[in-house]
């Protein structure tokens, strides 16, 4: 069943890291839904000018006074969305102390937050990464979890963290394992703005467009057909859908449990390239470089699991669809 005509009506969730790419998404898709997002963000990555449907606070999660009275403030709200985090895998291998520090103190803060202010409804944002290297393609969510990456190291300790608090303390959760977040929203006033950024969508469009230059590949010799990495691309806007049919899994009395959201479909590097180059209408200059510390081969979802437990399907992810959604937002960004 979709979520669809699902009310938030009356209803207010704190979206953490609000401000983000993917946290703008879900607080535009909560108050489609009739609900009230409050960010929570310290926008350190995140940008007020993509809060546009609700309030915020100014709170860093690893201050955990300030997130405990946050949480204090807002304890009427009827769940929390965890999506702020260090995300970029590169920058993780070199800034390890940045990373623990930002997404596993900061998870443990939030926790701690919830747990004083008695909001016991939480959806994490985890991700693919703390799979690790396997053959085992499309990934279940029963693989065997063996992070490569700082990144996946510290969200798979996040994993552990909640799924503790909800065995001793009844917290209520759902964890969604996302594949490669990518697209904007179709109306073009939101979209992916990381500073610096590091994903291969942005970065190959800015390339199309004739701004900054040539941009890297990063491994050509990887054991694929084309030799370059594969991935599995979700659009934004079926990400912060999934976040609404986890609200109404609660209300159906499923919790505790972690939910890949992919597509299923795993598409390489050079594939995304030559889309782009479809979209665009523009070449796109690149330059082969050596492989990217962090990266594993491939990476594509079993999406069975999310279907079956939440009813979720993608309905924005045909990849072409998710590139033409960036390129609208970019353009109007960089005035091309
Ligand atoms: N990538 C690349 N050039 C870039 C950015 C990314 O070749 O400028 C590659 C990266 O090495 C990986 C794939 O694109 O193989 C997807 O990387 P991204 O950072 O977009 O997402 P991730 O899978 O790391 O979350």
């Amino acid at each position: 069943m979709s979520s669809d005509n699902y009310s938030l009506s009356g209803q207010t969730l704190i979206v953490v890291g609000g401000a983000g790419y993917i946290g703008s998404h879900v607080c535009k898709m909560i108050a489609k839904h009739g609900g009230t997002p409050v960010t929570f963000d310290n926008f350190s990555a995140g940008h007020e000018h993509a809060v546009k449907w609700g309030p915020y606070e100014t709170v860093d999660l690893r201050d955990r006074e300030a997130v405990i009275v946050a949480c204090e403030k807002h304890k009427t709200a009827r769940a929390v969305i965890h999506l702020a985090s260090s995300i970029e895998v590169g920058i993780g291998e070199k800034q390890p102390a940045e990373f623990y520090d930002n997404n596993v103190l900061g998870a443990l803060n939030l926790l701690h937050g919830m747990r004083a202010a008695g909001l016991d409804e939480l959806i994490f944002s985890s991700t693919c990464a703390t799979y690790g290297e396997t053959q085992n393609m499309p990934l279940v969510e029963t693989e065997v979890q063996n992070p490569f990456s700082v990144y996946g190291k510290t969200k798979l300790a996040i994993e552990h963290m909640i799924q503790s608090f909800h065995k001793a303390y009844a917290l209520k959760y759902i964890t969604l394992r996302y594949f490669n977040a990518s697209g904007a929203d179709e109306d073009g006033d939101i979209g992916e703005e990381h500073d610096p950024e590091t994903h291969l969508i942005p970065n190959a469009l800015k390339a199309a467009a004739g701004l900054g230059g040539r941009m890297k590949l990063f491994g050509t010799d990887y054991n694929t057909p084309d030799g370059t990495c594969i991935r599995d691309y979700i659009h934004v806007n079926d990400i912060a859908a999934a976040h609404i049919d986890c609200l109404r899994a609660f209300d159906n009395g499923r919790a505790g449990t972690e939910v890949n959201i992919g597509t299923g479909q795993g598409v390489t590097n050079l594939e995304i390239l030559n889309l782009i180059e479809k979209v665009t209408g523009n070449p796109v200059p690149y330059d082969a470089a050596p492989r990217r510390e962090g990266d594993l081969t491939r990476l594509y979802a079993d999406a069975s699991y999310a279907s079956e437990i939440l009813g979720f399907e993608p309905k924005h992810s045909d990849p072409e669809h998710i590139i033409a959604t960036a390129w609208n937002f970019h353009r109007k960004k960089w005035g091309v």
